[in-house]
């Protein structure tokens, strides 16, 4: 006997690709039952965003909007067209059949006729001493610079942006804008970023490359005044003077407890194979933001790949389980 609850849609997550889904479903009324995720010590309901002191590129915001009111906001117009809330995880998924069957934290199991998966991504960060502080804090220590590095305290001064791939060559050249100088910090002696990107940085003036080096230590006490760094050839120690660090060494996608359940793509993001569409590989599984997401990662991106998963969502149950 089957005594899992069932659903016509649950969606996991509560970022704004989560959010923007269960206000579309729950419109169309889908009775969207979302899982916003439990407090952990890396991650809270809302995501990266909750980490996100100012985001001023959010169209309709001109005075821009702090991560945590955004995403409140967000929920609470999910909530006003009566989506669903429970504070948990889903620990684990079981797609082989039909239903979708889910396993939340709390160990009730679940049925359901689609699934939007929008469970993100966390910034990798270094882990060491005054980093994490310093990050929620806003006390100039950010893993997005698009989101945090126009920021008047940026302005005129001395930046670190520790990394070596595209995303460290983007964000030091965004930081040029506003920095005096920037300090790009690599493990090793060659950039693992693509020819292009790293040519357009070296040719900035603003441009400092310090090679060999990994950051030990963030040191300030209500904002970040100087690094220590060692070589890694000599093992050398030293400490450089900045106003902000933005850590740039990339992103892990929230699938693990998606098992093998669904295709994900050789870096670990959820595939979605159809160009301009949410599928997955498993019917009546949807993917937005950016657990699907590796090249855009943006707030409003994200919400826009939950509004189509949505429409696709509804769309698959009103066709009776066809794409
Ligand atoms: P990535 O290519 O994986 O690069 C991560 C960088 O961080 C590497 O240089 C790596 O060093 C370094 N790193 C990793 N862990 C570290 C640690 N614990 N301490 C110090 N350094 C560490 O990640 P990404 O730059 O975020 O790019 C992800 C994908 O998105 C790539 O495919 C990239 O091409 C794409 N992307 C494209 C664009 C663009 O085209 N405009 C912009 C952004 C991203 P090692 O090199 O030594 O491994």
């Amino acid at each position: 006997m089957d005594e899992a609850r069932h659903e016509r849609l649950v969606i996991i997550g509560s970022g704004p690709a989560a959010w923007t889904a269960a206000i579309y479903a729950a419109r169309a009324q889908l009775e969207p039952l979302v899982y916003e995720g439990s407090f952990s010590a890396t991650m809270v309901p809302g995501g990266q965003l909750m980490f996100t002191t100012e985001v001023e590129n959010y169209p309709g915001f001109p005075a821009g909007v702090s991560g945590p009111a955004m995403m409140a906001d967000f929920r609470d117009q999910a909530l006003r067209f009566d989506t669903r809330v429970v504070t948990d995880n889903v620990d684990s998924v079981d797609f082989s059949g039909r239903p979708l069957r889910l396993t939340a934290g709390d160990g009730t199991e679940l049925t359901a006729d689609t699934v939007i998966i929008a469970t993100g991504a966390n910034a990798r960060w270094l882990g060491v001493p005054g980093e994490e502080r310093l990050a929620q804090s806003g006390g100039g220590v950010s893993a997005c610079a698009v989101c945090d590095g126009a920021l008047p305290h940026f302005r005129g001064k001395v930046i670190a942006v520790v990394g070596g791939g595209d995303s460290a060559m983007e964000d030091a050249l965004y930081m040029t804008k506003f920095a005096s100088e920037v300090l790009v910090i690599h493990r090793r002696d060659e950039l693992r970023a693509s020819k292009i990107m790293q040519e357009r940085l070296l040719a900035n003036p603003k441009v400092k490359l310090v090679w060999n080096t990994v950051v030990r230590e963030v040191i300030g006490d209500d904002v970040i005044e100087r690094i220590r760094v060692e070589d890694v050839n000599t093992g050398e120690q030293r400490e450089i003077a900045v106003d902000g660090m933005f850590v740039a060494i990339g992103h892990v996608p929230n699938t693990g407890f998606l098992g093998n359940a669904i295709e994900l793509k050789p870096n670990g993001y959820i595939a979605t194979p159809v160009p301009w569409r949410t599928v997955t590989s498993v019917p009546g599984v949807f993917a937005a933001g950016d657990v699907m997401d590796d090249f855009y990662r943006q707030a409003v991106t994200a919400a826009g790949t939950g509004c189509m998963a949505a429409l696709e969502a509804e769309r698959w149950l009103a066709h009776g389980g066809e794409e």
